[in-house]
C-alpha cells in the first residue's frame, strides 16, 4: 500500500460508507497478485470466507469492464450503452444483511439461489457503475484522475492496461522518453467523480509529485535538503 492511502485510511469519518465503484477500482489498482487481493479483502470483509484465486481473476475481469468504459468516458465522453445494458440484464439483486459489518455494498447481485460474495459485489459495482454513467449522460459530472506520481518498485510486474499509456502521456514527467531511467514512476490511479478542479487525490499525493518532480529535474535536491536540514540541526 502506498502513504497516501494509509494516510486517507486513517482520516476521521462520521459513517461507514460502502465502498463505490470508483474507490474500488483505486482501491484494485494496488493489487499486484493474488496475495494482495487476499490483504485486501481480509480487511474489507474479516467476517465472509476467502474467495478463491479463480474468483479473484473473474472479479478482475468484471472490473476491467468497467475500468474500459470508465477510460472511454474519460477520454472522449463515449460509453459502450449496450455492453453495460447486456450486464445489467444478467442482473438480479438482493439484500445481504449477514455482510454487514464489512465495507461491501449489502445490495448485491445474484444468479442463482446462492451468492457468490465477488459476483455479487461486482454486479453491485456495475450497477453503481451504470447510475453515474446514466448521470453523466443526463448531463452530470464526468471523470477526473489524479495528476499524482508515485514510484512502485514492483511496477515491472504490472502489465500497462491499453489505456494506461493514454493516461500516463497526460503527465509531463511521464512522457515517453522524460524518464526513462525510472521505469518505476507511476501516474496515481485514483479517480474521482468531478468537474475537473481537483488535480490530485490528496495533499499526501500532491506532496510526494512535488518532490518527484523536483528530484527528476535538479538530482542534487535531496541531498541539498538533507545537508541542509543536517546543518540548522547543529
Ligand atoms: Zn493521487
Amino acid at each position: 500500500m502506498s502513504d497516501k492511502h494509509n494516510e486517507a485510511a486513517s482520516a476521521p469519518e462520521e459513517t461507514q460508507r460502502p465502498l463505490d465503484w470508483a474507490e474500488l477500482l483505486n482501491e484494485e489498482a494496488q493489487w499486484h497478485d493474488y496475495a494482495d487481493f487476499l490483504g485486501w479483502f481480509s480487511n474489507v470483509a474479516p467476517l465472509l470466507s476467502v474467495p478463491g484465486p479463480d474468483q479473484f481473476q473473474s472479479f478482475r475481469d468484471d472490473l476491467n469492464f468497467i475500468r474500459r468504459q470508465a477510460a472511454s468516458i474519460y477520454f472522449n465522453g463515449a460509453v459502450d450503452i449496450p455492453a453495460i445494458n447486456n450486464r445489467l440484464a444478467n442482473l438480479s439483486f438482493r439484500i445481504e444483511p449477514s455482510w454487514e459489518g464489512s465495507r461491501l455494498p449489502l445490495l448485491v447481485a445474484h444468479t442463482s439461489s446462492e451468492v457468490n460474495v465477488l459476483d455479487g459485489v461486482a454486479g453491485a459495482m456495475l450497477v453503481d457503475f451504470a447510475k453515474f454513467v446514466a448521470d453523466f449522460i443526463a448531463g452530470g459530472p464526468g471523470l477526473c484522475r489524479c495528476e499524482g506520481v508515485f514510484r512502485d518498485q514492483r511496477a515491472e510486474e504490472l502489465q500497462l492496461t491499453e489505456f494506461e499509456t493514454q493516461y500516463r502521456d497526460e503527465i509531463d514527467l511521464l512522457k515517453d522518453g522524460q524518464s526513462p531511467e525510472d521505469q518505476s514512476l507511476q501516474r496515481c490511479a485514483d479517480f474521482f467523480v468531478g468537474r475537473r478542479k481537483a488535480r490530485f487525490c490528496s495533499d499526501a499525493c500532491r506532496f510526494m509529485t512535488f518532490r518527484i518532480s523536483k528530484q527528476l529535474k535538479e538530482p542534487g535536491y535531496l541531498a541539498d535538503k538533507q545537508r541542509r536540514y543536517r546543518n540548522r540541526k547543529k
